[in-house]
């Protein structure tokens, strides 16, 4: 951290000169001809930079180290995140595809068996749903899971979904293999670090309004508590423009790859909002280094009761997981 503050406060200098000596903090003053510079060594902790800032007089405080460590490479250089029978997360590209709701146990086997088929090992489907009005299609509730287990286990794919409130925690960990942070809750800290002592396998979406920063910090709650299990997905961000569903900042993707060492997801689904762009994006998101994509599939998006709009009919989620293989193998990366 450094301090700044006014050449001639020399009253605040004695007052911060004295917090830095109480606090056993290691530090220098350098006078200038307008500002004295403090330079600050030791482990400061985010309520201490905010302490010094609120002090009258003292011009700025800047941080130096990141406010969270065991997010990045500096912590550790690689994770995989293992869900068990050979389906790992970050050192294979991994596609998570599904409905955005699961609506009853005949459609989610239809859309299973065309997944398995394809090749695809990561199931999705909504079963709490955070919706925007109480009057849209609130998912099937633990209903929905067990449809999700049940079905799942009959292709042999693993699978992931929302969750919404800690009440439900025993089921989800019952009945996925993968519980999903919706972007609506990745400011709930309380949900955060429960789910951080389950140890369960993690997808952590960035809210719409949630810098990469805020993002991070989010899921240092989770790694905290010992859970290291945690897979980072960008799923856009709210924007004046409305042409998008959200406006999806491509470069977070390289952005959290070069800063963590958890493995980096894109949701083009409620990123762009519309289907037909959506392969598009899905290609750019592998050339940028993505580790997998999490896209809604529905056999009919037309009468799909959640999302439809952005949801690939099957030929196009088939096409756009051929070109993603053949960009895949271009590249010499292993792939689904
Ligand atoms: C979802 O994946 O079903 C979902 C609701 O996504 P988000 O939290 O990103 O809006
Ligand atoms: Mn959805």
């Amino acid at each position: 951290m450094i301090i700044v503050l006014k050449r001639d406060r020399n009253e605040v200098l004695e007052d911060v000169r004295g917090r830095l000596m109480a606090g056993g903090f290691q530090f220098n003053v350098l006078e200038g001809v307008k500002y004295t510079v403090i330079p600050v060594l030791g482990d400061l902790t985010t309520s201490d930079i905010s302490r010094f800032r609120s002090i009258d007089g003292v011009d700025k405080v800047v941080r130096i180290s990141s406010p969270y460590y065991m997010v990045t490479k500096e912590y550790r250089d690689k994770s995989v995140v293992d869900l068990g029978d050979g389906v790992t997360i970050g050192d294979q590209f991994q596609f998570i595809a599904g409905p955005c709701s699961v609506e009853g146990e005949e459609s989610f086997d239809r859309i299973a068996a065309f997944l398995s088929g394809l090749g695809v090992k990561i199931l999705r489907g909504g079963t709490y749903k955070m919706r925007s009005s109480p009057y849209s299609f609130q998912g099937l509730g633990d209903e929905g899971l067990r449809i999700m287990k049940k079905v799942a286990k009959r292709y042999g794919m693993k699978t992931v979904s929302e969750i919404v409130d800690l009440r439900s925690l025993d089921f989800f960990l019952e009945h996925v293999d993968m519980i999903q942070v919706g972007a609506r809750n990745m400011y709930n800290f309380t949900l955060l670090r429960e789910l951080g002592k389950s140890g369960k396998p993690l997808l952590i979406k960035r809210a719409p309004s949630a810098r990469l920063e805020d993002f991070l910090l989010s899921v240092e709650y989770v790694l905290l508590e010992g859970n290291e299990k945690v897979v980072l997905c960008e799923r856009g961000s709210i924007s004046f423009d409305d042409a998008s569903r959200n406006a999806v900042n491509m470069a977070a993707i390289p952005l959290l790859k070069d800063i963590s060492h958890l493995p980096v997801l894109l949701d083009p689904s409620h990123g762009v909002g519309v289907a037909r762009y959506i392969p598009a994006v899905s290609e750019a998101a592998v050339l940028l280094g993505a580790d997998g994509l999490m896209i809604e599939v529905h056999f009919d998006p037309s009468n799909a009761l959640s999302d439809g709009f952005q949801s690939l009919n099957f030929a196009q989620f088939s096409s756009t997981f051929e070109r993603i293989r053949k960009i895949q193998s271009c590249l010499g990366n292993s792939c689904c």
